[in-house]
């Protein structure tokens, strides 16, 4: 018999229930075809970290899907704070938790059909970070490969938007670990630009200035949007652009970023050392100070906490 008690509690469609009790129907479209979107925040000492904007970047991606969740992002907020609120008791007090909201087109009746439900399925749920199991990174730095298999061009589908669908990326991964196992991928698109990872924006620096690619090719994350303003405040140069393999064969230093990440150093492409191949070069070094000094975490600490 499961331990109710220790379970998480989820929101599905206006109630918190238990995980294991927030089942959706093998007719729901985000099942049947990617047909949704999500979006994602974690907790830094137990809050949340930029919610709002988080929840901006869902509305926009809900507008690119022509999807009505039936909830203002006000009430997505609220009930957000009620998921955490009610699973902050399981986490130790070092860890953190991803909380995500989740939107399907959910289900179209047929004439038989026993389905309750006509519309969209709302899903707000936390899950805790994955510390242990990536804190070898930010001791060690992790190694990147860029995959054959291209990013989807936003002519076909917008990588902007954060939907349901993640094939092309994890396609894109499976190849990158076929080649190393440990490594991360970040995709090109299809006229050989850097893009972007399965989760995760990337960085490159150059003569002591920060490059990335271009918004339109990739997710704007929230992480990528800190490190531009940080960057800004600390007048370190940050440049959005065409960045190819010889951008990243010629860079001093790399990072990736992402919500769960925050930033972590890059020390390999492609089996090539970058920069020196030692991780937390001075730009990576100063931007992580001063994004751990922003979220109010030394989230370096954090990770590494769970070397032992
Ligand atoms: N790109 C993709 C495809 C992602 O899924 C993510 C994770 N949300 C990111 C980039 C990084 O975005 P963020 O910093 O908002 O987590």
């Amino acid at each position: 018999m499961s331990d109710l008690a220790n379970e998480r509690i989820v929101y599905l469609n206006g109630r918190y229930v238990p995980e294991s009790e927030a089942l959706v129907p093998f007719r729901d479209r985000s099942f049947l075809y990617g047909d949704g979107a999500f979006d994602m925040t974690r907790t830094f000492a137990h809050r949340m970290f930029r919610l709002e904007q988080h929840l901006e970047r869902f509305a926009r991606s809900l507008r690119y899907l022509g999807l009505d969740p039936g909830l203002s992002m006000a009430e997505l907020a609220d009930i957000s704070r009620e998921v955490l609120r009610r699973n902050l008791h399981l986490l130790d007090e070092h860890d953190d938790y991803w909380v995500g909201q989740r939107v399907s087109r959910g289900i179209r009746r047929f004439p038989g059909d026993r389905w309750e439900q006509d519309g969209p399925t709302v899903i707000v749920e936390c899950m805790p970070l994955p510390l242990a199991e990536r804190a070898l990174h930010y001791r060690d730095g992790i190694r990147v490969v860029t995959p054959a298999t291209r990013r989807t061009p936003p002519d076909a589908l917008s990588p902007r938007a954060k939907t349901h669908n993640y094939l092309n990326l994890i396609v894109a991964e499976r190849e990158a670990h076929a080649q190393d196992a440990g490594a991360w991928a970040v995709l090109l698109d299809e006229r050989g630009h850097l893009c972007e990872g399965l989760g995760s924006n990337i960085f490159l620096v150059r003569d002591g200035a920060l490059l990335t690619p271009r918004e339109r090719m990739v997710l704007p994350g929230i992480s990528r949007a800190v490190v531009i303003e940080l960057a800004e405040r600390l007048a370190i140069p940050c440049r959005e652009g065409d960045l190819d393999l010889y951008d990243a064969a010629t860079a001093d230093e790399a990072f990736l970023t992402s919500t769960s990440l925050c930033l972590c150093p890059v020390v390999q492409i492609n089996g090539q050392p970058v920069g020196d191949g030692r991780p937390y070069g001075p730009v990576t070094r100063r931007l992580t100070d001063a994004y751990a000094e922003l979220a109010g975490c030394d989230f370096v600490a954090q990770y590494l906490r769970h070397l032992g």
